[in-house]
């Protein structure tokens, strides 16, 4: 016991006396920009001169592979292994960063140093995601110092082109899937649901993006001579969308619902407050399914929404039949929706409801959403956890309302997912000004030391089994 609080107070320590800074200013400051060209060399130092030889120093094993795809940047796959009786966590984090736009920042700022003003610490890649890693590597760290091993192997996957779509990851661990083969996978990104309550998430939404769309004519026709004889696309179009969704955003393509929500998932998400902070929009509390709550909507059911539709020219509106019209939808969809139907369903809807006509589209490889049931023994231990440190009960959200490639470490890995995000929705990230507060900052380090610690204490669900 005493240990654990021992090594909670090393990462106070590490946090006080600057270490937490110095690392991160000297990992924000290469410009790993993976949108632009001419970024191989940052992204390549990134690994091989800050994160290689800091794992190096703390026993990993480190190798660098290039990417599957030729113009993408490497891994990281670093392994510290500490006996085969021991359980395994798979870490993972991204070193990439979303373009500095350096001219933009306020006061003149560089994105490419730590600039602390209040709570708040700025920098690119401060939230997203160097903080977040660094965080969790000095947990590590801190954890090893202290016990003297782990009590537990890692394997850390670091990335450098996360911020371009993850080019190459699924390829990546399709390929070496003997390389993480784990137990549990732990890792940081994104925010928490509030800044002042510790947070899990454990999957994602993810998205259907498609395209409607009806040409009725070759050209524009001139409603005075045309009207009333020709096909309007945009008046079918409209009819077309509102036999998919009622005007309160009930979704009325048959099978495209999915409100199947188990119990524990349920309980899980009746504690989470959604909507609440500055700069939010209102919430339409008749808006979608009206049977499920206000966050089981958002959280755990499917919701459809018209992105984009245009008929005519609407900047120069003519006097006129319009040749066609266009809808860009998309579906966010929970766990238990099959991808494959979605375009086969909505070809059926669209038909049986006189409209096949239309031609449908799907914009993009789709990707499953992932969620882990709260139930399941490494939630519930990373959860008591991670309550413990808190001294709190933490927000348990089973699955992200966005969308994130989980579906690689959860799917195709197979491993059971848990996301510790050590940001908040304020963040800025991927724009100007993007900061970590150092409240989070510091709860952070502690709730990751006692992770760690924990996990080294063999009494995971891993032994228990
Ligand atoms: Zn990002």
């Amino acid at each position: 016991m005493m240990s654990r609080d021992q090594a909670i107070a090393a990462i106070d320590d590490y946090y006080q006396n600057g270490d937490f800074e110095a690392e991160l200013a000297g990992r924000i400051s290469y410009k790993t920009e993976s949108n632009l060209p001419n970024c191989e060399t940052a992204l390549e130092a990134y690994l091989e001169d800050d994160l290689v030889p800091y794992l190096s120093n703390m026993g990993f094993i480190c190798n660098t592979y290039p990417n599957p795809r030729s113009d993408a940047g490497p891994f990281l796959v670093a392994k510290r292994i500490e006996g085969n009786n021991l359980p395994t966590v798979m870490t993972y984090g991204h070193g990439d960063v979303i373009a500095g736009y350096d001219d933009q920042w306020d006061n003149a700022m560089s994105p490419w140093d730590i600039t602390k003003v209040g709570q708040r610490w700025y920098g690119r890649g401060t939230a997203d995601n160097k903080g977040q890693h660094t965080i969790n590597l000095a947990a590590l760290r801190a954890v090893l110092d202290i016990r003297g091993s782990l009590g537990f192997n890692v394997t850390l996957l670091i990335e450098m082109g996360e911020e371009r779509g993850s080019p190459g990851l699924r390829d990546f661990c399709e390929a070496h899937k003997d390389l993480f083969s784990a137990d549990v996978f732990i890792a940081s990104d994104g925010p928490r649901i509030h800044p002042d309550k510790p947070t899990i998430f454990m999957g994602s939404r993810s998205v259907f993006n498609f395209t409607m769309r009806l040409d009725s004519h070759a050209g524009g026709h001139h409603s005075g001579n045309w009207g009333g004889l020709l096909t309007n696309p945009g008046v079918v179009m409209a009819h077309a969308l509102a036999s998919m969704i009622d005007r309160n955003g009930k979704i009325l393509v048959e099978g495209w619902r999915n409100t199947r929500i188990p119990d524990s998932v349920r309980a899980a998400i009746a504690k989470l407050d959604v909507g609440e902070g500055e700069n939010t929009p209102d919430i339409n509390p008749n808006w979608g399914e009206p049977d499920l709550t206000i966050a089981e909507r958002v959280f755990a059911s499917n919701t459809f929404e018209v992105r984009a539709f245009e008929t005519g020219n609407p900047k120069s509106p003519a006097n006129a039949i319009p040749p066609s019209a266009v809808v860009f939808g998309h579906l966010r969809y929970v766990v238990g929706t099959d991808i494959s139907k979605l375009m086969p369903l909505l070809r059926n809807h669209l038909d049986k409801h006189g409209f096949d006509e239309i031609i449908i589209t799907s914009e993009r490889d789709m990707m499953p959403a992932t969620r882990l049931d709260p139930d399941h023994p490494w939630a519930k231990w990373a959860i008591q956890s991670l309550s413990k440190t808190a001294d709190d009960e933490i927000a348990v959200v089973p699955n992200l309302g966005g969308s994130l490639p989980n579906d690689v470490f959860a799917d195709l890995l197979g491993l059971p997912t848990i996301w510790v995000p050590h940001s908040y929705a304020g963040c800025s990230q991927h724009a100007p000004n993007e900061h970590i507060l150092e409240s989070i900052s510091k709860s952070a380090l502690r709730l990751m030391t006692g992770l760690w610690w924990d996990l080294g204490e063999g009494n995971t669900p891993r032994q228990i089994s």
